[in-house]
């Protein structure tokens, strides 16, 4: 069985974007990149792109199944589907650490390392930069590993939680996994009613401390990021002279509004992915390519 990915419910999942016919983008290599970038000092500002070579699947690619991502709404307002959600986010618990960095997300630590990178805005939820050694990160759509109350606002860690759903669920993981059900089936199938059949006798916990509603403590659809953290987020960008977006179509504002900030204030955005984003338009240099061959490049010759 394949490593279970990380990001048990992907928020911002990747969408392809497709840009109005003649729309000038400046298209060009890694080799284009490190001459925009040398002498730079740089934000980064990362996408499901970068995750996916560490076994992460980019929900949103050509070939994957159509999936509609979880809204904020639907998950506080429908008691079954947040029993299904937590049952199969439980499922998928059991095998988070197989997920692990990759050359890319090593290639940002040593670019911050030598002083050249200021810090990585991302929109993932995998730790996945923390676990490489990355050290100023803002994960601006929260992380998988913390619950927060959605009554008393305490945040609790994801551990903890597994311990108590496994008190109220004693041997569900076992039971499911011993029917035949892969946790790929339980994850990339939310809506098959063989799959919610699986799920109706979980138990969900509450908030320990005053019986509240526990969610993930990531940013749904229908959820807006922190102001505090955007905050934070601008003001990365303004520390830096440059701005290098990596692996994300830039679909949602949330990560789109800090392309246009970086452009308005004249700094020089390099845009790495495959296929088009929403940010190519203002982009310095657009790099139509994956993100770790381009990282990995760049880290070896700025
Ligand atoms: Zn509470």
């Amino acid at each position: 069985m394949q490593p279970q990915a990380r990001p048990l419910a992907p928020t911002y999942q990747e969408r392809r974007w497709e840009l109005p016919p003649g729309t000038v983008v400046h298209h060009g290599s890694a080799e284009d990149a490190v001459g925009t970038l040398r002498g730079l000092t740089i934000t980064a500002l990362t996408g499901a792109g970068v995750s996916t070579d560490s076994g992460i699947p980019d929900y949103r690619s050509p070939d994957s199944p159509p999936r509609a991502p979880m809204t904020y709404q639907q998950f506080v307002a429908d008691e079954a589907f947040r029993r299904h959600y937590w049952a199969r986010n439980h499922v998928g618990w059991q095998r988070v650490h197989h997920t692990e960095p990759n050359a890319g997300h090593r290639a940002l630590v040593a670019l911050e390392g030598r002083g050249i990178l200021h810090g990585v805005i991302t929109q993932n939820v995998d730790l996945l930069h923390e676990d490489a050694g990355s050290r100023h990160v803002i994960d601006l759509h929260g992380r998988y590993d913390r619950v927060i109350c959605l009554q008393c606002g305490r945040v609790t860690s994801r551990t903890r939680l597994a311990e108590r759903l496994d008190a109220l669920n004693p041997g569900f993981v076992e039971s499911v996994l011993a029917e035949g059900a892969t946790v790929t089936d339980i994850e990339t199938a939310p809506d098959a009613d063989a799959v919610i059949e699986q799920t109706s006798h979980f138990v969900p916990a509450v908030c320990e401390f005053c019986g509240g509603m526990l969610k993930p403590e990531i940013v749904y659809f229908g959820e807006n990021v922190p102001r505090e953290r955007v905050q934070r987020a601008y003001a990365m960008v303004d520390d830096a002279d440059a701005l290098l977006v990596a692996g994300t179509s830039l679909t949602v504002m949330s990560g789109l509004r800090f392309v246009r900030h970086a452009a308005k204030a004249g700094k020089p955005v390099v845009i790495v992915n495959r296929g088009a984003t929403r940010g190519d338009p203002l982009a310095t240099l657009k790099v139509d390519a994956g993100t770790t061959a381009t990282l990995s490049t760049l880290a070896e010759r700025l």
